[in-house]
């Protein structure tokens, strides 16, 4: 059975959809850098309006205190245009007589966007008023904004309480992706989880451990962990204030008959810099002068038959500083070798986060994994377990 709602649920013939999206796209000198985020959302909006809804296109666009022409929708609805290849209208505000005339005068099928929804801020209070005022503008709310659903805010989550909802078929896709990589995945399930800091991603270790039959740690949260097990770690990036806390980790796991696999080698260098010279140690000789930087060829190997194991496999964080070479190398070996297996489909792969995405790009295999998570906070709190207020209000 569905969790939510969908758009085969409902006809929108002739129906004002509120459609929230996401149109936070990057802009260089007043141009869209980078589509991505709109080619996401162009099939839903195309299938909305071939079947004779009126599109109303709802989202926020940076960080702006108060109404601020630099962070103008506009532009952004321009290049939307170019890329579903309809025309996109536009209301320089979406609530009061701006809105409300733009949507009077749409007919089936047609497209409009209203101005950036924080220009007010009672959209990230989730003001009841601001709510109502939306909420008259529309007779159905779709949510295909995956990427702000860990938000309650009025355009997010509010207008799910005040109008009929469903999922657009972007919201659907990652639903349906994280469903199939921790709610019914199929077993053995791996995390591989990198990146700096321990601090950043307890709640999501804790989580994981509870859910996964192993658990990789890598990058330099994996410094933490061995730190903390009394190895010598010599100058590399660690809290060791949380030394307690991966213990606690740990243990959490081992009742959870989660396998903790950390690296038992390291690549280790004396400079933070491409390029400089490195050396493979075991774990007993790190010189104390020096940096583990990336998991060493060991770790790589054990990484390696570790994903062979699995079925399915879910990835947030680099194994090492991947932005410097030589130190991608386990990074990339494990991100190619996911991608091949996922390719002889021995394997459901699901990564997500800002570094994630980058080093699956660097590695060239981004398109070969399963499903690739381009909404960071979301994503992260969906790991860490916790109800996305934007899915939750979804929910049939
Ligand atoms: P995060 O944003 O927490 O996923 O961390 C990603 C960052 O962690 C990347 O910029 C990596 O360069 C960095 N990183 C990963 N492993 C190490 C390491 N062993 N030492 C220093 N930085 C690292």
């Amino acid at each position: 059975m569905k969790q939510f709602r969908t758009l085969d649920d409902v006809d929108v013939k002739g129906k004002r959809v509120l459609l929230r999206v996401d149109l936070n796209v990057p802009m260089e000198n007043g141009h869209v850098s980078d589509a991505t985020r709109l080619e996401r959302v162009a099939p839903t909006i195309n299938e909305i309006a071939s079947k004779g809804g009126k599109v109303i296109l709802l989202a926020h666009f940076g960080r702006p205190k108060g109404r601020d022409p630099k962070e103008s929708l506009k532009p952004v609805a321009a290049a939307l245009s170019g890329v579903i290849k309809r025309p996109v209208a536009f209301a320089d505000d979406c609530i009061g007589a701006p809105g409300a005339t733009a949507i009077a005068a749409l007919k089936d099928g047609d497209v409009l966007c209203l101005e950036n929804t924080r220009f007010h801020k009672e959209e990230e209070k989730n003001d009841p008023a601001f709510v109502a005022e939306l909420a008259k503008l529309g007779d159905i709310w779709v949510n295909d904004a995956f990427s702000a659903a860990h938000r309650a805010h009025a355009s997010t989550e509010g207008l799910g309480h005040k109008l009929p909802a469903y999922a657009g078929r972007t919201m659907q896709a990652e639903l349906d992706a994280l469903d199939k990589a921790l709610g019914r995945p199929a077993k053995p399930v791996i995390a591989i989880v990198g990146g700096a800091k321990v601090s950043t991603k307890i709640d999501l270790l804790e989580n994981l451990v509870t859910k996964v039959d192993a658990l990789v740690i890598g990058g330099g949260m994996a410094n933490t962990f061995l730190h903390a097990q009394g190895v010598q770690i010599g100058k590399s990036l660690a809290e060791k204030d949380l030394a307690a806390t991966a213990l606690r980790i740990m243990e959490k796991a081992e009742a959870s008959n989660c396998a903790i696999i950390l690296p038992v080698d390291a690549t280790v260098s004396f400079h933070f810099a491409a390029n400089s010279p490195s050396f493979a140690y075991g774990l007993d000789a790190i010189p104390p002068d020096s940096m583990i930087l990336d998991v060493g060829p060991q770790s790589t190997a054990r990484i390696h038959s570790a994903i062979d194991d699995a079925a399915t496999l879910v990835w947030n964080g680099p194994l090492g500083a991947f932005e410097l070479t030589p130190f991608d190398r386990g990074t990339m070996v494990a991100a190619k070798h996911a991608a091949e297996r996922t390719k002889a489909k021995k394997l459901v792969s699901v990564a997500g986060g800002g570094d994630t995405v980058a080093a699956l790009n660097q590695a060239g295999v981004a398109s070969d994994f399963s499903y690739v998570s381009t909404a960071g906070g979301a994503f992260l709190e969906w790991m860490e377990g916790k109800p996305l207020p934007g899915v939750e209000v979804l929910k049939a």
